[in-house]
């Protein structure tokens, strides 16, 4: 047993004033020796991260638009080059899919957003099939330790893989890191509809 001493409340041990020295945000909040929470609290905008100079909302952005563009269109330019055949296209960084080789819906898609087709951003779409399934990885929770499901279990997974393998139809089309240009495509198809 540790014998806690008793300190009354109007003693001198039980407090005392002493001058403190510490960062206060602008609002007022003291924040001991941490200068950069005090800065963070009390300012408004940050320094772009971009390095252009200019000023951005603290809660809402690290990098400013124009900076924010202009690491998207290094990041994209960085990436490998081949020519399209055809395949789903993506816009780069992007939710926008086009599908069918259709370069009507991309001119137009490039149109309504005032994008030059010069600077369209488009990455093929690499297919995603479903994956094969393992019954041992499904019923993990319900297998006794060393033990196997039924063998009409076994057989049915082993059909549906056989059938999974083939990769009849995608689940579904994922952006690849493969950019392509389609830029004089796309012009074509702009000056066609414009003279027509
Ligand atoms: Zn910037």
């Amino acid at each position: 047993m540790t014998h806690q001493p008793i300190v009354m409340m109007d003693s001198d041990e039980a407090a005392s004033i002493k001058t403190v020295t510490g960062w206060v945000s602008r609002d007022g909040f003291f924040f001991g020796d941490n200068e950069h929470a005090a800065r963070y609290a009390g300012a408004t905008h940050r320094w772009c991260s971009g390095g252009c100079g200019s000023a951005v909302p603290k809660n809402a952005l690290t990098i400013c638009n124009a900076c924010h563009r202009l690491k998207r269109t290094e990041r994209f330019m960085a990436l490998p080059i081949e020519p399209w055949n055809g395949e789903p296209l993506c816009v780069f960084d992007d939710d926008t899919y086009f599908f069918d080789g259709d370069v009507d819906a991309i001119a137009e898609w490039a149109e309504e957003h005032e994008i030059q087709p010069d600077a369209m951003q488009l990455v093929k779409c690499a297919a995603v099939y479903a994956e094969e399934v393992d019954p041992g990885d499904i019923y993990a929770d319900e297998i006794p330790e060393d033990g196997e499901v039924p063998a009409y279990v076994g057989d049915a997974f082993a059909a549906l893989n056989e059938a999974l393998r083939k990769k009849t139809t995608p689940i579904c089309w994922r952006a690849a890191d493969i950019r392509v240009d389609i830029t004089d495509l796309v012009m074509a198809r702009i000056a066609e509809a414009r003279s027509a």
